[in-house]
């Protein structure tokens, strides 16, 4: 009896440990499919940015120029990347990265824009955000310190996608926006290549724009981001061109042209004759040929600024990125201020057009 008593009691023994067992295996195994799920959810982050194209050689630069433009570059993507590693959102990294370039007068945005015709600096801005596509502008605003955040207000703080001139600069001000004195954004580099432009205007009896400078340099900024839930922003800053008049507004401002992004295909923002790439949509066009024709980032990015823009004369450049994190920073003139940062590399900044990348 007392043997039949053992007996049954290390079969039930034998039951519970195996129930138990199994028990911490299950959980375990859900653990495992967890974390798989996690790293599937948090993709690759990285970041490209850009500080205008245009005819930047080497040879016109001094090594402190050359190094002071690398060391903003560098700042600018080092500032965007915390952001993103830190866990934030794709259109926060795009705003911290080009508040940077805005804050420097090496850039044709905030200070350091380019002059009018009339001696004034007219700012142009936007983003847009992939997962929404919701997207806001603003454009010749004077007064409102950023730009770029003036843009995130109009999208987020209202039912528009563009605010131009006054009305903008009202709507910053009403949202809490720094507002400075036009003469913030003041440069004695901007404010001596308008005389020269005008100059040669008087000389040739006709319009010019510094683009037609053979030593003419632009600055534009541009951000395009991918955050770790998968969603791209684009960002663009500019001052425009030099000399332009009758309330000129460039590509930069206006969704399709000079920004855009969708997380099913790419970001983009763009830098150069902004006329050219207005008529060719140029920001839509890299996510179209992505979307309608089955392109790669890159196929479609060379197809758009080494022909298409080159046949139709349009000079300038973009910097792009797709969902899985590639980019691309094409540019048809001598140089393109650039760079980028990803899980792979430390900032990686380039300027003329012969450097690896
Ligand atoms: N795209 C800008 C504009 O036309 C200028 C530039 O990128 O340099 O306003």
């Amino acid at each position: 009896m007392k043997k039949t008593y053992q007996y049954y009691l290390a079969i039930l023994f034998f039951f519970v440990f195996t129930a138990c067992d199994s028990t911490t295996k299950d959980a375990t195994e859900e653990k495992e499919i967890k974390t798989e799920e996690k790293e599937v959810k948090q993709g690759p982050i990285s970041l490209v940015i850009h500080g205008g194209a245009g005819t930047i050689k080497r040879e016109n630069m001094t090594d402190e120029q050359d190094a002071e433009y690398r060391a903003k570059l560098s700042e600018a993507l080092e500032a965007g990347y915390a952001k993103l590693e830190s866990g934030a959102p794709a259109m926060d990294a795009v705003i911290a990265a080009i508040q940077i370039m805005e804050e420097s007068p090496l850039f044709n945005a905030g200070v350091g824009a380019v002059f009018t015709n009339e001696g004034k600096n007219e700012l142009d801005a936007a983003v847009m955000e992939g997962k929404t596509r919701n997207a806001g502008a603003v454009a010749g605003v004077s007064t409102i310190k950023s730009p770029i955040l003036a843009a995130l207000s109009v999208m987020e703080n209202s039912p528009h996608v563009m605010m131009s001139g006054k009305g903008a600069e009202q709507f910053a001000a009403e949202q809490g926006l720094e507002i400075v004195d036009p003469a913030y954004f003041f440069t004695q580099n901007r404010y001596d290549a308008l005389q020269r432009v005008k100059q040669r205007e008087e000389e040739d009896g006709r319009s010019a724009a510094l683009f037609e400078f053979p030593d003419s340099k632009f600055g534009t900024v541009g951000c395009v981001a991918l955050d770790k839930d998968g969603n791209i922003a684009a960002g663009t800053s500019t001052g425009g061109m030099t000399n332009k008049r009758y309330g000129r507004i460039g590509d930069a401002p206006i969704i399709a042209a000079g920004t855009y992004a969708d997380n099913e295909t790419c970001g983009v923002s763009a830098t150069g004759h902004g006329e050219y790439f207005i008529r060719a949509v140029v920001a839509y066009d890299v996510a179209a040929k992505m979307k309608y024709a089955g392109m790669s980032l890159e196929e479609a990015s060379n197809k758009i600024v080494y022909e298409e823009l080159v046949d139709f004369g349009g000079s300038g450049g973009f910097i792009a990125l797709d969902r899985a994190g590639n980019i691309s920073m094409p540019f048809n003139t001598s140089g393109m201020y650039r760079g980028y940062m990803n899980e792979k590399s430390s900032p990686k900044v380039f300027i003329y057009k012969d450097e690896k990348e």
